[in-house]
């Protein structure tokens, strides 16, 4: 996904971590772990002028409507904006207008909080917004200034989550190496240096019977998180900034540096391997996910029902079916809906000549009622006239209502499907998975079919 950084210069005088070249640093690093791609920086130096028409703001929103990026990534909200109400007003202006927004700091992405009828919840941003307001930042920015001044020291700030491989001594305030666990950091980095993928590094610590940190099982994000995290040669990123030599190394930087590269290379890569459906598709029979495994003996990957996975065969069946299959399947079921949704341009002109019908029968219905108040037309004719035409009024205007909340929410999804070549799609890796959460509610696998659910139907 291509992705805007927007900085702003900070309304916080005393905010000394806010300048606007440490907001670009925390949101370039943020987009690179995210693995987005950064097209464009805009910065906001402030006018004083607070309006949207200003042209830092309103470049902002053209450029993401033309399509240059899907996404503006914002340091945090709350402390380049005075109040709740001006920073809540850019993130719904930019969701209205299609664009997706993340704030780091908040860790908000419009996303995640858009019901299915497109309208965006920003009601867990305010929350968070009022209490950051509500803070005494005298306060907030003096905790934040001690540890800042701890990590320079290379001290870590948080005891409860101390890197595995590590532990943390009380006394120096420091991490100090795990032994045991620090060899098993260093049989995951060698592993991957050598060419074994994640899967395989799993594989060899379970034969081994080397424990993964707090859990039973290891996971494949736990080892790229070991893999990518910079703690293991010796530095603390805190708050924008990296303070090297904190601790002793557990990794050589020169090995650390390359395996960066090779999962950058790999992560480019390797994007038809993961689900691309993940969170999007259900099994019909017990309501559980489904979920994605390789096959061992042929390497080939299947979904399966997760509910079957967990609980066997007397909770549910596999519903196993071919990756491929399916994602060609479901793929070829979202090109005929997008052509479908060209029908829509209809949509508008028939909503309008139902108005004018609506329009229409009322006039009619003064010019009798208008009549009967004359006296010119008995009881009895008026009712026997107005009544067929009451009904039709009314039956006319409940299909009018549903109809508009169709046309507001294709205008929504109007900027989703607008930015789709049709011509070059051809599989389902050209989408991203923006416009699949954006189109997709869900998708069902039954016991011989697939159903999708589009978040707007286009069987109007
Ligand atoms: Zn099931």
């Amino acid at each position: 996904m291509r992705v805007c950084i927007y900085a702003r210069k900070s309304t916080n005088k005393i905010n000394q971590s806010n300048t606007i070249e440490n907001q670009i640093k925390i949101c370039q690093r943020y987009a690179k772990q995210m693995e987005l791609e950064v097209v464009d920086t805009k910065i906001d130096v402030g006018t004083g002028r607070n309006d949207f028409n200003r042209p830092e703001v309103k470049s902002l929103i053209q450029d993401g409507v033309k399509g240059k990026y899907q996404c503006v990534i914002i340091k945090g909200i709350s402390r380049i904006y005075r109040n709740v109400e001006e920073g809540l007003k850019l993130i719904k202006k930019l969701h209205m207008n299609g664009i997706r927004v993340i704030s780091i700091e908040e860790s908000f992405d419009t996303s995640q909080n858009t019901a299915s009828n497109g309208i965006l919840d920003t009601s867990k941003l305010t929350m968070y917004l009022i209490m950051a307001e509500m803070e005494s930042n005298k306060i907030s920015e003096r905790v934040k200034w001690t540890q800042v001044e701890k990590a320079k020291r290379g001290m870590w700030n948080n005891p409860n989550r101390v890197p595995y491989g590590y532990k943390y001594n009380n006394k120096t305030k420091k991490l100090e190496i795990d032994s045991n666990a620090a060899r098993t950091v260093e049989i995951i980095f060698k592993m991957y240096e050598e060419g074994n993928s994640v899967s395989d590094i799993i594989a060899y610590l379970e034969k081994f019977n080397l424990k993964p940190p707090r859990s039973k099982k290891w996971r494949e994000d736990t080892i790229r998180y070991i893999l990518r995290n910079q703690t293991y040669v010796g530095n603390i990123l805190y708050s924008g900034s990296i303070i090297e030599n904190a601790h002793e190394p557990i990794i050589d930087k020169d090995i650390f540096n390359k395996i960066q590269v090779l999962l950058d290379s790999k992560a480019r890569g390797s994007k038809n391997k993961r689900s691309r459906l993940m969170g999007l598709i259900k099994c019909e029979s017990c309501n559980s996910s489904m979920t994605l495994r390789k096959y061992h003996y042929t390497g080939e990957y299947y979904y399966y029902c997760s509910g079957y996975i967990k609980n066997g065969k007397s909770f549910c069946s596999s519903h196993k079916i071919k990756a491929d299959v399916l994602e060609r399947k479901v793929f070829l079921m979202i090109k005929k809906y997008l052509k479908s949704f060209d029908k829509f341009g209809e949509m508008q002109s028939e909503f309008s000549a139902l108005k004018k019908k609506i329009d229409q029968l009322n006039s009619k219905s003064f010019v009798f009622t208008d009549k009967y108040i004359e006296g010119k037309l008995s009881d009895d004719r008026y009712r026997e006239i107005i009544k067929p035409v009451a009904y039709q009024i009314d039956e006319l205007t409940k299909v009018r209502d549903e109809f508009e909340t169709k046309i507001i929410k294709y205008r929504y999804l109007k900027n989703v499907v607008s930015r789709i070549n049709y011509d070059k799609l051809t599989n389902l890796s050209n989408l991203e998975d923006d416009h699949l959460n954006s189109l997709i509610d869900i998708i069902l696998i039954t016991n011989n079919d697939i159903k999708i659910k589009f978040k707007l139907e286009t069987n109007v």
